[in-house]
């Protein structure tokens, strides 16, 4: 009989992408993907490590699934078994012990591993290499997190160094996957009806793949830009999203390719993080307010409208008032349709963590998150409220969580949207009234 794997996933789109994968690479080697961790054989924590109370989840999590499945053959993946490497081994031990750990370069190895632990009656196998080659992209839509909404990875890892940022250890150096893997799964995609690819990756305007050949016949300034044209005019694909932009290698070509092609969405995510240069020459950004700026006006000057999105951290160490003051002022200026603000917390390992005071006073740090929070409500209050009473096309991705009676969706601008409706609409595309802006989606009415 085969055996039940459940996967539970933390954190951003690359684990769900990876996630998906692994799912079905495991598929494949005849495990039976379940939903319910109570009919599992096996339970693999596919983790995040970004924030520490996110890492926390996964000790409380192991404890309380050891709890209730003493037997259960138990494993973690992602960025938390990355970085902390064997020494999982010691800190999960006794009643909390886990059987695996596998690391973010070694997703596609997945059924090896858990097929040893298995075979070899092992309770320790490490499988945390660097990837000896491009992953394996394509994936069942079946065990994939939406059947009309797909992630595809152009590119893993990231240069960066960003000081607080323990992404660069916990995923690598960055990979850029060839273009023609990345147009074959985009192509099986369009073939099994997704209506929406969403090209992820911590950086994807970093992409640079070594193999550009199959790029040469696009036009564009960046290798990005003739890659969203690529994809772009492949036949039946209908949405094209991106995300994240990283803004030092945001060049303005992007936003001419999103001109050029109605499936290139409305929507850019573009993380400034402070308004202060002396902030962000300490957080190592690799870019100045007013470079950021720059890219903001080509964004807001284009003839289509773009929703801008943007990250930003407050209470970073050495932030005083003035520098908060200037990310205020870069917040008005810029009128975001969101914007995710995080109060700063170090993250050991970063040299954020390791090397700098966290100067600004836990107190302090909440007072300017609510500052920041209200005034980026008002701004965005107003911007939503001008879609009230204008008519939108909505992906109809399933039945809204908070009311059943409800279908939702995204806009191209990656507004979420819940209106009244048949589920048989999922997975079409829709026009919808925008009725009501609410905090952060709409109710709408179908046309
Ligand atoms: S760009 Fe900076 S914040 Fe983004 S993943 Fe890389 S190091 Fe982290």
């Amino acid at each position: 009989m085969s055996k039940k794997v459940f996967i539970e996933t933390y954190g951003c789109q690359m684990n769900v992408s990876d996630s998906e994968r692994m799912a079905t690479i495991l598929a494949k080697e005849g495990f039976q993907i379940v939903e319910d961790e109570r009919e599992a054989d096996i339970v693999l924590l596919n983790t995040c490590s970004v924030r520490e109370k996110a890492e926390n989840k996964i000790y409380a999590r192991v404890g309380q699934i050891r709890r209730r499945r003493r037997n259960v053959i138990l494993g973690i993946s992602g960025c938390v078994a990355q970085l902390e490497g064997e020494e999982l081994f010691d800190r999960f031990s006794g009643k909390n012990s886990i059987d695996f750990i596998i690391g973010t370069r070694a997703t596609d190895r997945i059924a090896k591993v858990i097929n040893s632990v298995i075979r070899e009656g092992k309770t320790k196998v490490i499988d945390n290499h660097e990837r000896e080659d491009y992953p394996e992209l394509s994936f069942d839509l079946n065990l994939s997190h939406s059947k009309c909404v797909a992630f595809l990875p152009i590119i893993e890892g990231c240069n960066k160094f960003c000081t607080y940022c323990i992404v660069p250890f916990s995923r690598g150096r960055e990979v850029s996957f060839p273009p023609r893997l990345i147009l074959q799964q985009a192509r099986q995609l369009v073939s099994q009806n997704v209506k929406e690819i969403h090209l992820i990756g911590q950086n994807v305007n970093s992409y640079r793949p070594r193999e550009m050949q199959d790029l040469e016949k696009f036009k564009g300034a960046t290798p990005f830009s003739k890659l969203l044209r690529m994809v772009a005019e492949l036949s039946g694909c209908e949405r094209i999203k991106f995300t994240t932009s990283f803004p030092r290698d945001f060049h303005p070509d992007i936003v001419s390719a999103i001109e050029e092609y109605d499936n290139l969405c409305n929507w850019v995510h573009l993380p400034v993080q402070s308004g202060s240069d002396r902030v962000l020459k300490l957080m190592r950004r690799g870019h100045t307010k007013d470079a950021y700026m720059k890219r903001v006006e080509r964004i807001k000057s284009s003839k289509k409208m773009i929703a801008l999105t943007t990250d930003i951290i407050v209470g970073f160490p050495g932030e005083t008032e003035q520098d908060f003051m200037q990310t205020v002022e870069l917040v008005e200026q810029c009128e975001f349709h969101h914007a995710y603000i995080f109060k700063y917390s170090p993250r050991p390992g970063t040299p954020a963590a390791e090397q700098m005071t966290d100067s600004v006073p836990p107190e302090e740090k909440t007072r300017r998150f609510l500052y920041l929070e209200s005034i980026q409500k008002k701004i965005q209050a107003k911007i939503w409220q001008s879609y009230v009473g204008s008519e939108k096309l909505v992906l109809v991705e399933g039945k809204s969580k908070k009311n059943p009676n409800q279908l939702t969706g995204h806009t191209t601008c990656n507004k979420v949207v819940n209106f009244e409706g048949d589920e048989r609409l999922v997975g079409q595309i829709v026009k919808v009234k925008i009725l009501e802006a609410k905090n952060n989606s709409f109710l709408g009415r179908l046309v």
